[in-house]
């Protein structure tokens, strides 16, 4: 169905974006052939470093002269293989549009280009006292355009939202080649279908997104950070749901199993608080007056006694804040080292389902012996599950992760979930978008993805089954 990149194209390609833009080698192109999931690798033909808009037009036009499939990419480190260009032809970078272009102070506003790093953007704006919260833990390497693709999670989620929340405007180049620009810097706007939403979270399937309008709120003056450990998994889960009965909205609440812990203090060779415990939890609060953060805090920590914790240690100053979030940030990379072949879910269900979700989970781990270690943002429901081959034999795990991830997803969805909470279908869940949603669901998607991308230029083979 596609063509290959002859050299005519790759010189077609050198006169849009300069000769230096243009990868060919094999060892240059090779980190643009994977993404953060383990074991998935397709090389591209080419990768192509744009740094307007204008040059991915011509990019598109000529793409579709030549029927060859282009593939965006951000950092790559998406976790469903969305920038893995799994039918070769063109993977193209954004990753020289990484532009703060303004933050305006009048309208709360920022305007950046897609591939500044997400962790830049939260620096530059709360300098000026603002405050950007989506805060996936992979922050200091993804890009924002890949976060918008995505529609990133991350911690603060329980409390701010996720990445769709904050966007007010995009600019975007459509397969066609057609530059369109929705939104602005506007807090109110119902003009027509919302195409800025349909945009965020499309996996970079339906267009490019290459200017974003970002709306910030201010930077909360006071944070406080609990660490709270429990001799048992299941309290702590029940203490999640407990908080937010409660009608408390923690910034934060993040579950940790003892194993995944375990691995980070392997990993970085050093030691964090309470990883003898079976579970920890990690509970951030904020607001603008310690006198009120304290006390929610001081209910919470109450909280979490009467569900039996263990201890509860308050960090109240920058530097102890950061060191109770180190260990946190590094689960995933100390998971690879511990087991290099995994396999990671991303289920997210109601909030108060939490512990029949890892209930379930350790019974999966039960019937298959297998080591399953579970950590992630609890507070709105997402669990990483983190399936570990360790010393099982390919032939068996091959066999396994598509039986577990089923039972798994089953589990999910009768408890009234889904499937992926944040990282996306991508293609390493598209076959299993049926069970999550309807034919007519998929029907509608396929023709909105025929509206924008008529020839399957865009990322081919993602998300739709
Ligand atoms: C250690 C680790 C921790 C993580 N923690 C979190 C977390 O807490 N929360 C969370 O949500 N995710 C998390 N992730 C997943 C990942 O970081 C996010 O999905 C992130 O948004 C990917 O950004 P990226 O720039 O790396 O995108 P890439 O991997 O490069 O691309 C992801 C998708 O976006 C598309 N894309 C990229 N740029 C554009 C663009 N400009 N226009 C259109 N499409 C585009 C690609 O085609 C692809 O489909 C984590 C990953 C790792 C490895």
């Amino acid at each position: 169905m596609y063509e290959k990149v002859t050299p005519e194209i790759i010189e077609r390609l050198r006169k849009i974006v300069g000769g230096g833009q243009v990868l060919i080698d094999e060892d240059r192109i090779e980190p643009y052939s994977h993404d953060k999931v383990i074991g998935l690798r397709a090389d591209p033909e080419v990768v192509v470093k744009v740094s307007n808009a204008g040059q991915i037009s011509e990019l598109f036009r000529l793409a579709q002269r030549e029927k060859i499939p282009i593939t965006p990419r951000g950092a790559g480190y998406g976790l469903s293989g969305g920038a893995v260009p799994l039918q070769g032809g063109i993977v193209l970078s954004v990753e020289k549009m990484n532009r703060i272009l303004e933050i305006d102070k009048n309208n709360l506003m920022a305007t950046v280009e897609p591939g500044v790093i997400t962790g830049d953007i939260h620096r530059a704006v709360e300098a000026e006292g603002l405050f950007y919260p989506p805060d996936p833990a992979s922050l200091d390497s993804c890009t924002i355009g890949g976060n918008i693709a995505e529609d990133a999670g991350g911690p603060r989620a329980v409390k701010y939202g996720v990445t769709r929340n904050y966007i007010c405007g995009l600019e975007a180049v459509l397969p066609s080649g057609e530059i369109i620009s929705c939104g602005g810097k506007l807090v109110k706007n119902v003009t027509g279908y919302n195409l800025i939403q349909l945009l965020v979270g499309s996996e970079g399937t339906l267009a490019v997104v290459t200017k974003i309008i970002l709306r910030l709120i201010p930077l909360p003056k006071v944070q406080i950070d609990l660490l709270v450990p429990f001799d048992d998994f299941l309290s702590a889960a029940d203490s999640v749901s407990e908080i937010i009965a409660h009608r408390i909205v923690p910034t934060t609440i993040e579950f940790m199993e003892q194993d995944s812990l375990k691995a980070v203090e392997r990993l970085l060779e050093k030691q964090f608080p309470f990883t003898d415990a079976a579970a920890q939890l990690l509970i951030q609060l904020d607001g603008n007056r310690q006198d009120s953060v304290e006390s929610e805090a001081e209910v919470v920590g109450q909280l979490c006694f009467q569900h039996g914790a263990l201890d509860v240690l308050v960090a109240k100053d920058r530097p102890t804040r950061l060191r109770l979030w180190e260990a946190r940030r590094m689960i995933i990379e100390a998971l690879n080292s511990e087991s290099p072949v995994n396999h990671m879910e991303d289920v997210v269900v109601p909030r108060s389902q939490i512990p029949h979700l890892l209930k379930g989970i350790k019974k999966i781990a039960a019937d298959f012996s297998l080591r399953i270690v579970n950590f992630g943002h609890a507070g709105d429901g997402n669990v990483h599950v983190n399936v570990l081959k360790d010393r099982i034999s390919d032939e068996s795990w091959e066999d396994l992760v598509p039986r577990v991830t089923e039972k798994i997803y089953h589990l999910t969805l009768s408890l009234g979930g889904t499937i992926t909470g944040e990282h996306g279908i991508g293609c390493t869940r598209r076959r299993y978008l049926p069970l999550a949603l309807s034919p007519s669901q998929i029907d509608l998607m396929r023709m909105i993805k025929k509206a924008f991308d008529p020839n399957s230029i865009l990322n081919p083979c993602k998300v739709l089954p």
